[in-house]
């Protein structure tokens, strides 16, 4: 066994697992931070991140009951953090179905061990719909195909699907369940993906698989995309650059999707 007995799996770690196994090894075994000076750019980083965060606490206090209007009034200091504030009034919440919780996290067992989803909303209707809404402020729309694959999307509806009978006055069919992201930086654009029972049961065999090869492994390998490492944290211990030749990047020359891990990363922390 490589982790403690009560290591729980979220969507961050599956995901550095899949995508890095050396990077889940270092962040959760190691349990090393930031051994090195964040990526670079890192001023442009850090503000991205703190509008990120800046606009998941927004919905959490509208979605726990302070009016929009008065939030609105906040955001004088960044103009583009209110438009995505005016584009989640406009479109955020419509269509989904009346019974919402924000802010809420799920577990369930897998394999031995504990997996929790953290859930920006879950909006169900006893016997009808159960969607995960997920708001996203990444300047582009990825693919379907992306977001289908990755871990969030994957943990989130399993977990939805075990653990949240609750909240749904009974067991909730794979079939009521959808996910949906809310991109509010490209004007409230949706990516909406299904579930089933035969994507239950694919699922979970994936994430067992993952698990046990997890706990199992005696090693664990640098990633052979070296585009991933592009602005990873550990990047000088693996001897895959370092942050000064990064600055000499044009701004608009890194992707917002290179930071996907980290953005999502921080939403956890907003919990
Ligand atoms: S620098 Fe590259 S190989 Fe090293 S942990 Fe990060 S993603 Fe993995």
């Amino acid at each position: 066994m490589n982790l403690p007995d009560d290591f729980a799996f979220t969507q961050g770690s599956l995901q550095d697992a899949a995508d890095c196994p050396r990077r889940f090894e270092l962040r959760y075994i190691k349990r090393l931070r930031y051994p090195a000076v964040e990526a670079a750019p890192a001023l442009q980083f850090e503000r991205r991140t703190r509008q990120g965060a800046r606009f998941h606490k927004l919905v959490q206090q509208h979605l726990l009951g302070l009016p929009a209007e008065t939030l609105a009034r906040s955001l004088h200091d960044d103009p583009e953090l209110a438009d995505w504030w005016e584009t989640f009034r406009k479109t955020g919440l419509a269509g989904l179905p009346e019974g919402r919780q924000a802010e809420i996290a799920l577990q369930t067992h897998l394999g031995g061990r504990r997996l929790i989803a953290k859930y920006d909303l879950l909006a169900l209707d006893a016997g009808g719909e159960a969607v995960i809404v997920d708001w996203k402020t990444w300047r582009r729309v990825p693919a379907q195909h992306y977001l289908e694959s990755r871990l969030q999307t994957i943990l989130y509806r399993y977990v939805l699907a075990k653990a949240g009978a609750h909240l749904y006055g009974g067991p909730i069919p794979p079939q009521k369940i959808r996910m949906v992201y809310c991109f509010v930086a490209t004007g409230g654009e949706r990516v909406s993906i299904d579930y089933s029972a035969a994507q239950l049961r694919a699922d979970e065999d994936y994430l067992l698989n993952m698990i046990a090869e997890i706990d199992d492994a005696e090693q664990f390998p640098l990633t052979e995309d070296e585009a991933r490492c592009r602005f990873c944290t550990y990047r000088s211990l693996c001897e895959r650059g370092d942050a000064g030749l990064v600055d000499l990047l044009d701004e608009d020359e890194f992707e917002e999707e290179d930071f996907v891990l980290d953005f999502d990363q921080i939403a956890e922390i907003e919990f």
